[in-house]
């Protein structure tokens, strides 16, 4: 076994703390990364209040990060030590299953091993995540990631980037479309970046006039205050494909009807119950659909894509000690727009 220093809570405790955790040695097929940096996702916050109430084991936060190759197992082809490498949300998956022979291991219909809080598929253990010094993952789930780029901005496009990746190709978003993004955090300031990178023209969808300034500097071409019943009369039926990241519930009536005749809904932030009339989407005979994380081939795409047009996160980057900070302040949305921790100081420590 090896170790390394991570940020946990064991059982029901509220609060992440430094501790020393195991990571197993490299089976033939594995890598060990170094992590320099990783994205706070809300997941991780999420996953924190979730196991806070049900106190079992240990929870080690964290799927959006980048590093280093540092050892590798015998069977390795495509790393070296040295490599400059990035890991998403999942790290493992059946490998044999209709979703992961189409390159959707993010469905796999036995479940993807996620990268924490997951079910190792050879020892039973469960995954603990990149909020630490050392990773250990199947070289079929690290990328290669652009040298060129800010790494720590690069970390949350293996999460966030990924998400609103999958449905921006999926519909094909690009020249002579409309792109409409809702919510302007972590997922939706990507959303409009890759969007306009794509060719599409982006509206960007917020209750605050004041973020018009902002959604412009990412590449929005129009803003759209739904608060305002003019903006909201303007551009109805304008939007070819209305990418949601709104996370809290909401009716979804108001955007579909901002949605053009054959146009599409993706419900990307919000998982759970929708409310909303079939005759929002029976006129103009839209669809709603969702997505969620990504497949090993559209992950490696959007880092190769994001590498040549130089795209990347807004961050704001905090030494892993100061994790509990990126936590409460992501808890009020005060972030622009994704925190990284910088896990340097874990070396040091
Ligand atoms: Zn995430
Ligand atoms: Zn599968």
């Amino acid at each position: 076994m090896r170790t390394t220093r991570a940020y946990g809570a064991q059982g029901s405790e509220k609060e992440l703390t430094l501790r020393t955790i195991e990571r197993r040695d490299p089976r033939l097929d594995d890598v060990a990364v170094r992590v320099t940096y990783c994205g706070v996702c809300h997941s991780d916050l999420s996953a924190l209040h979730a196991h806070a109430a049900d106190g079992d084991g240990l929870l080690v936060p964290g799927h959006e990060f980048v590093g280093e190759v540092v050892a590798v197992g015998d069977a390795v082809t495509r790393f070296a030590v040295g490599d400059q490498v990035a890991v998403g949300n999942i790290v493992d998956s059946c490998g044999t299953c209709a979703m992961c022979r189409a390159g959707q291991e993010n469905f796999c219909a036995e479940f993807p091993t996620l990268t924490y809080g997951g079910r190792d598929r050879h020892d039973g253990s469960t995954t603990l995540g990149g909020y630490s010094g050392e990773y250990v993952v199947r070289e079929n789930f690290v990328y290669h990631r652009p040298a060129h780029l800010d790494p720590a901005a690069v970390a949350p496009l293996l999460c966030a980037g990924v998400t609103v990746w999958e449905p921006l190709r999926r519909w094909a978003a690009g020249p002579g479309m409309t792109v409409g993004v809702a919510g302007l955090g972590g997922l939706g300031h990507l959303a409009v970046r890759l969007a306009a990178a794509l060719g599409a023209r982006v509206v960007v969808l917020t209750r605050t006039p004041g973020k018009a300034d902002d959604a412009r500097a990412l590449g929005a071409d129009d803003v759209v205050v739904t608060t305002d019943d003019t903006d909201l009369a303007r551009a109805a039926g304008t939007i070819d494909l209305l990418i949601d990241t709104i996370s809290a519930r909401h009716d979804l009536g108001p955007l579909l009807r901002l949605v053009a005749l054959d146009g599409t809904l993706v419900s990307l932030g919000w998982l759970g119950p929708v409310s909303l009339e079939t005759p929002d989407l029976l006129i103009g005979r839209k669809s709603l659909a969702s997505a969620g994380s990504g497949g090993r081939p559209r992950t490696q795409e959007l880092l190769d894509f994001c590498g040549e047009r130089g795209i990347t996160a807004d961050v704001e980057v905090l030494p892993s000690a100061q994790v509990a900070t990126a936590l409460r302040r992501l808890a009020a949305n005060d972030v622009r727009y994704r925190f990284v921790l910088d896990l340097s100081d874990l070396s040091a420590a």
